[in-house]
């Protein structure tokens, strides 16, 4: 038997569909105003894909471009004025910033009530008081993913999560607890690993690890949410391909899993889709709109 896949190019169109349903059902538009400093390509790419499919979900979407030399103060003082500008309902820093910046700074000044990243301290605190908030985004895609393996219902399961990042691994365990998943949250000083991770009905891995998670790490017909996303040489392509794969060792753990994501085609494509949902949900927040189903 070999385990479903989990289509997650599939699930966040869904998602997107539904955002966008939901925006025309708005008395008006949700705005995001995303933010780049510096000229780095990747970047360049996520700000792209994230400007058009805001656009595509009928949302407003404002692109803010500072200089690779941007100082700490023009990088926060942009962002002061977009939490002050009342037509803007969500900010977005791309991330990493430009050497020399401190993010954690720029991050901070944000209005936690458009922090649709979910990842000032203030948001950070909501998740774990269990407060109403804007949650990160790509945890929410595995929560989202895992129930649309199992069910709306994961009250019970065993949940391993291996990392303990700010970005992915603590809210992923934060958000799981929050769905009475009983969770396990595992790292590089973890014991026996292997041990710890056959104990999971849903194991996601945040780690940056190549192919670390291996099928006899897996309980048969586990549910395997892959976070990591690696770039590694692809002699068979050619000379200098890459190609990306997760920290999952998928040809290994797929005769195992019951419902495995792919990668790429899993967790990656359900970041932009939590974030133009919490968009929605700070617009809604904000101005005092009901929250559409
Ligand atoms: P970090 O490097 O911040 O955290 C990695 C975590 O993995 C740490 O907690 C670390 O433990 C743990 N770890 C490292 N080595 C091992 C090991 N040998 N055994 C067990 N645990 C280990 O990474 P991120 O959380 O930011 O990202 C994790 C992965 O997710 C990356 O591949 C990244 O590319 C991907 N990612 C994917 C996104 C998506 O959209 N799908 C979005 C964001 C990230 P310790 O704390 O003990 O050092």
């Amino acid at each position: 038997m070999s385990a479903q896949r989990i289509d997650g190019t599939g699930v966040s169109a869904d998602v997107r569909a539904k955002v966008a349903e939901a925006v025309k059902a708005l008395p008006g538009q949700p705005a995001l105003a995303v933010v780049l400093v510096g000229e780095d390509p990747a970047s360049q790419v996520y700000v792209r894909s994230k400007v058009r499919l805001t656009e595509e979900a009928g949302m407003v979407s404002v692109h803010h471009q500072l200089p690779a030399t941007a100082t700490q103060a023009e990088v926060e003082d942009l962002i002061a004025s977009l939490n002050a500008d009342d037509t803007i309902d969500g900010i977005l820093l791309q991330l990493p910033l430009p050497k020399g910046l401190d993010e954690h700074s720029a991050i901070e000044c944000i209005d936690p009530d458009k922090d649709v990243d979910g990842l000032t301290e203030v948001s950070a605190g909501r998740l774990t008081l269990g407060k109403p908030g804007l949650r990160p985004c790509t945890p929410n895609g595995c929560v989202i993913l895992a129930k649309s393996a199992l069910g709306e219902d994961l009250s019970g399961k065993h949940v391993v999560v291996i990392g303990r990042s700010i970005l992915v691994g603590k809210p992923a365990a934060l958000l799981f607890l929050a769905e009475n998943c009983t969770v396990t949250i595992a790292h590089s000083r973890t014991a026996d690993l292997p041990a710890v991770c056959r104990t999971a009905d849903i194991l996601v891995p945040a780690v940056g690890r190549p192919n670390m998670v291996k099928g006899d790490w897996v309980k048969p017909g586990a549910t395997l949410i892959d976070v990591g996303i690696n770039r590694i040489p692809a002699p068979e392509k050619g000379e200098g391909k890459t190609r990306l794969v997760g920290d999952a060792d998928f040809a290994d753990c797929e005769p195992v899993a019951g419902h495995i994501t792919p990668v790429p085609g899993g967790v990656g494509p359900m970041t932009i889709a939590c974030l133009l949902r919490n968009t929605v949900l700070a617009a809604c927040t904000r101005r005092g709109w009901s929250m559409p189903e």
